[in-house]
């Protein structure tokens, strides 16, 4: 088995570990490889789209080609986990100032994003929350978080924050507002390894 961790931009050595921490805990073996060029990502059986900048981050996947790569996987059934950035650029829509920008959005996950959801003041925090699946909170660290506005039928919520939709699920993928790499608890990145059909 091979995970893929998009490592163009952002938290990627922190998924590398994180994801290690996880294959302990599931008693399972796994590669799991950066991306940084085209030609990986049809290789894999899941993919973490890491936290960072998403207008960087979907500019610079754009240019290596590896956007169309991921829409192609994501359509096979592959899990996607994507946190923070990464959950702005699953998303099908987004907020005024996604679309000022022109920012290109992978649009695989019938969401609307508030890019910046939490403000100038609370750029990062971290708070206990529940989470569908956990049998107890994550603590969950914000740098900078999106936040989920809307969402399509088909589209699950696995955890909120006073009201506000920071975790959900559609099918193969799964989209996190928070960064569940920081911290030294595997249980999310076993949630996502258990998606992987195999
Ligand atoms: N809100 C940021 C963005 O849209 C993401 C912040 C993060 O990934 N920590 O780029």
């Amino acid at each position: 088995m091979r995970i893929g961790v998009i490592a163009i931009q952002g938290n990627v050595q922190e998924h590398v570990n994180a994801m290690k921490r996880a294959l302990d805990m599931a008693g399972q073996e796994a590669e799991v490889i950066m991306i940084k060029h085209k030609g990986l990502v049809p290789t894999i059986d899941a993919l973490i789209l890491p936290g960072g900048e998403s207008t960087t981050l979907g500019k610079l996947m754009e240019k290596e080609d590896i956007s169309g790569e991921i829409k192609k996987v994501a359509h096979s059934g592959i899990p996607i986990m994507g946190t923070c950035a990464g959950l702005v650029l699953l998303a099908k829509n987004g907020d005024d100032q996604v679309k000022k920008t022109g920012q290109s959005l992978l649009s695989l996950m019938d969401i609307t994003v508030n890019r910046n959801a939490f403000g100038r003041q609370k750029e990062s925090f971290e708070c206990r929350v529940d989470f569908k699946g956990l049998d107890s909170p994550f603590n969950a660290v914000f740098i900078r978080a999106p936040s989920i506005t809307g969402l399509g039928e088909c589209v699950e919520v696995l955890s909120e924050y006073k009201g506000v939709i920071i975790a959900a699920r559609q099918k193969n993928m799964l989209a996190l507002a928070f960064h569940p790499e920081l911290t030294d608890d595997p249980r999310i990145h076993h949630y996502f390894l258990k998606m992987i059909r195999k």
